[in-house]
């Protein structure tokens, strides 16, 4: 099974995304993860990134892309994987189709956590990562909207899209995902 689960900052993709791989064992692939701890370990990826992400600004395309098709090549993405975090923009979704048919993939699913702002605010705030000040989190709602939104349009033409309502408890939330994919 191939998911890519969808949402804006703060939506609660990577707590979801981390059950669902686990009860369904697939690979979980989270590219704000996968940024930081190249920020963490100061490689060069995690030097260009760093300022980028640290003002809620997008890593761009040629690099996020190279990353996911590297990691969703590797034996053990092949089985399966929810990819979390990506794609964050119509030219990252239109690239993962060709390399997903390149592989030979097929039958993606898209679970999209739906929640108002107020909420998503709330929660960044308490969450205090290095991201999560008042005015880049702004910005990274800013950025959802004007660059993430779409490509759940994208994927509305021609792939399964589940909607998933994000408030609940967090059991409950993975009971709605695992029941729209039949688990
Ligand atoms: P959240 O789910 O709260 O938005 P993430 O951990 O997914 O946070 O991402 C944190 C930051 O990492 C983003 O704000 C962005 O700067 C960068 N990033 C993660 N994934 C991508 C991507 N696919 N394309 C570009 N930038 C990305």
């Amino acid at each position: 099974m191939y998911l890519i689960i969808l949402g804006p900052p703060g939506a609660g993709k990577g707590t979801q995304s981390v059950l669902v791989a686990e009860k369904l064992g697939l690979k979980h692939l989270s590219t704000g993860e996968i940024l930081r701890k190249a920020v963490t370990e100061g490689t060069e990826l995690g030097l260009k990134a760093k300022e980028v992400m640290d003002a809620g600004n997008l890593v761009s395309d040629d690099i996020m892309i190279g990353i996911i098709k590297e990691a969703i090549s590797a034996e053990d993405a092949r089985k399966g994987f929810i990819l979390d975090g990506f794609p964050r923009t119509l030219q990252q979704a239109v690239q993962l189709d060709k390399i997903m048919e390149s592989l030979g993939y097929d039958g993606l699913k898209v679970i999209n956590i739906t929640l108002d702002d107020n909420e998503l605010i709330r929660r960044m705030l308490g969450r205090g990562r290095k991201d999560d000040s008042e005015e880049t989190i702004k910005n990274r709602l800013k950025v959802y909207c004007e660059q993430t939104a779409p490509v759940r349009e994208h994927y509305k033409q021609n792939t399964a899209v589940f909607d998933i309502y994000g408030i609940g408890t967090v059991n409950e939330i993975n009971s709605r995902i695992l029941e729209v994919l039949g688990k």
